[in-house]
């Protein structure tokens, strides 16, 4: 059986994420170079010839959220965990090319030589969730544990989709870095720090409050209302020193704009619409999203199902819309659905498009490094020790 996919209408917030110009955020600063047009009828042509001169000098790494066209000339894909990794055993690439987003980046340059350099095609590929989380407000948020007497007993835990600056913070703080693939391992790593997950210890999770959630409540058995919001917008988080001591799980109060949007309705809606049908979300859904779904995991966990279900089989996945678009495409036989109706892109993610990837290779095959993305050494040295607690964790 061959089906067709259906395209989500598009959707009005699509072009609200990654504009202007913000140099303290994760949204950086425009691409000052000379790109392509986009209408250019030799981008592609170009795109080869450049790789081919730069050879094995340059590794191109491609998120699943990014564009085909950028994804056709990727060495290799997968999650944000996995690109990093991919990063870090190739120690003879002198240039990491990161398609994905900024703090992407920073964790590839954390984890690559310094002869190395990784560079971000277009330095206003954020993510509007890391930026969610900026290290002043994490600074004061610890300061109102410290002032509520829960300091000691809290162990912080920073999402991979989290500036460098923040997993520092994290690894001063004696913490780790999860991500969706590893955060139940990791949390329960953090709660054994603190007295196991059945005694007085706390997490303060970062900056993703639904994977911090739904990974509490449905993998560790953590009562929903054990779970605080800790909003940094607001004096003490919003929260009384009182509220901060009775929480096992203090949540930040940040989300993803794009798995944000999808809805319990939505699951509802595709389940009469399609009988049969196998709801796949990713964790940073909202929890009554994630607890309406079939099945929950990371992207690469996405991919998998897909890659193991039954022809004539039918789907509704809840993610990024290029990812959904590419699976749609590779099992055909299969009935693949996009969870809602319309459709938010990553719009950051899609800001690195081919205009952007021909102008970076032609820099360096001119001998230019464009848009290089580097830690600070200080705050390198402490998100590294973050990281790799998390890959010292068992299984990862
Ligand atoms: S999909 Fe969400 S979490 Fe991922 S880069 Fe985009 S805004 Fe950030």
């Amino acid at each position: 059986m061959t089906t067709s996919f259906t395209e989500p209408a598009a959707s009005p917030l699509l072009h609200l994420l990654g504009q202007g110009v913000d140099l303290a955020s994760e949204r950086g600063v425009e691409c000052t170079g000379e790109l392509p047009a986009p209408s250019d009828p030799d981008l592609v042509e170009r795109a080869r010839a450049a790789r081919a001169a730069l050879g094995d000098s340059v590794f191109v790494l491609g998120h699943h959220y990014q564009r085909d066209e950028v994804i056709d000339f990727a060495d290799v894909t997968g999650d944000s965990f996995k690109l990093a990794r991919e990063a870090a055993a190739r120690p003879d690439a002198e240039y990491i090319i990161f398609c994905g987003v900024h703090f992407m980046a920073e964790s590839a340059d954390i984890l690559t030589t310094d002869a190395q350099q990784v560079i971000l095609p277009d330095l206003a590929a954020g993510c509007s969730m890391a930026d969610m989380a900026r290290i002043n407000q994490v600074e004061d948020a610890w300061d109102a544990l410290v002032e509520a007497g829960v300091a000691e007993q809290t162990v912080p835990v920073t999402y991979m989709n989290s500036s460098a600056a923040i997993k520092a913070f994290t690894g001063r703080h004696g913490g780790t870095v999860c991500t969706s693939s590893n955060a139940q391992v990791a949390l329960r790593w953090a709660f054994d720090q603190v007295g196991g997950a059945d005694g007085e210890g706390k997490v303060l999770f970062l900056p993703d409050q639904h994977l911090g959630r739904n990974t509490a409540v449905l993998q560790l058995g953590i009562p929903l209302d054990q779970c605080v919001v800790f909003d940094p917008r607001r004096p003490g988080g919003g929260l009384t020193p009182q509220e901060l001591r009775d929480a096992r799980m203090i949540l930040w109060r940040g989300h993803c704009s794009v798995h944000g949007r999808f809805s319990a309705q939505n699951v509802t809606d595709v389940r009469a619409a399609v009988p049969g049908v196998n709801v796949l979300v990713h964790p940073e859904c909202k929890h009554e999203v994630v607890t309406a779904a079939d099945y929950v995991g990371s992207t690469e966990y996405i991919v998998r199902q897909l890659e193991q279900s039954e022809p004539g089989s039918a789907w509704a996945i809840g993610t990024e819309l290029n990812l959904v678009r590419r699976l749609a495409r590779r099992f055909s036989d299969r009935q693949v659905h996009y969870l809602d109706s319309t459709v938010c892109f990553c719009s950051t993610m899609n800001r690195i498009d081919l205009p952007h990837l021909v102008w970076t290779m032609e820099s360096l095959v001119a001998g230019r490094v464009p848009n290089r993305i580097e830690v600070d050494a200080d705050d390198a040295r402490w998100a590294r020790v973050a990281l790799d607690q998390m890959l010292a964790l068992p299984g990862v």
